[in-house]
Protein backbone atom coordinates (compact mmCIF):
# COMPACT_ATOMS: atom_id res chain seq x y z
CA UNK A 1 0.00 0.00 0.00
CA UNK A 2 1.25 3.54 -0.35
CA UNK A 3 -0.75 5.17 2.15
CA UNK A 4 2.26 7.17 3.82
CA UNK A 5 4.33 10.18 1.92
CA UNK A 6 7.19 9.42 0.12
CA UNK A 7 10.26 11.09 -1.54
CA UNK A 8 12.28 10.43 -4.79
CA UNK A 9 15.11 11.01 -6.04
CA UNK A 10 16.32 12.39 -9.45
CA UNK A 11 16.81 8.73 -10.36
CA UNK A 12 13.44 7.88 -9.21
CA UNK A 13 14.24 5.84 -6.07
CA UNK A 14 12.02 6.04 -3.45
CA UNK A 15 11.69 6.26 -0.17
CA UNK A 16 9.27 6.82 3.07
CA UNK A 17 10.00 10.11 4.37
CA UNK A 18 10.72 8.59 7.77
CA UNK A 19 14.02 7.11 6.61
CA UNK A 20 14.53 10.44 4.41
CA UNK A 21 14.03 12.42 7.16
CA UNK A 22 16.44 9.95 9.59
CA UNK A 23 18.57 7.73 8.40
CA UNK A 24 18.99 8.65 4.89
CA UNK A 25 19.74 12.46 6.04
CA UNK A 26 17.57 13.50 3.09
CA UNK A 27 20.01 11.77 0.94
CA UNK A 28 19.48 8.93 -1.61
CA UNK A 29 21.77 6.52 -0.56
CA UNK A 30 22.16 4.70 -4.16
CA UNK A 31 22.95 7.74 -6.20
CA UNK A 32 23.62 10.75 -3.40
CA UNK A 33 20.76 12.73 -5.35
CA UNK A 34 18.37 14.71 -3.44
CA UNK A 35 15.01 13.43 -1.70
CA UNK A 36 12.47 15.52 -2.12
CA UNK A 37 8.54 14.72 -1.67
CA UNK A 38 6.72 12.83 -4.24
CA UNK A 39 3.29 14.32 -5.48
CA UNK A 40 0.65 12.10 -3.63
CA UNK A 41 -1.26 10.27 -6.22
CA UNK A 42 -4.97 11.58 -6.45
CA UNK A 43 -7.71 9.54 -7.56
CA UNK A 44 -8.86 11.49 -10.92
CA UNK A 45 -12.70 11.15 -11.35
CA UNK A 46 -15.34 13.49 -12.55
CA UNK A 47 -13.35 16.21 -11.02
CA UNK A 48 -13.18 17.78 -14.57
CA UNK A 49 -15.64 19.83 -16.21
ZN1 LIG B 1 18.63 7.59 -6.17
Amino acid sequence: MESKEAVICSYECTFCTECAAGPLQERCPNCRGELVRRPRRVAKEAQDT
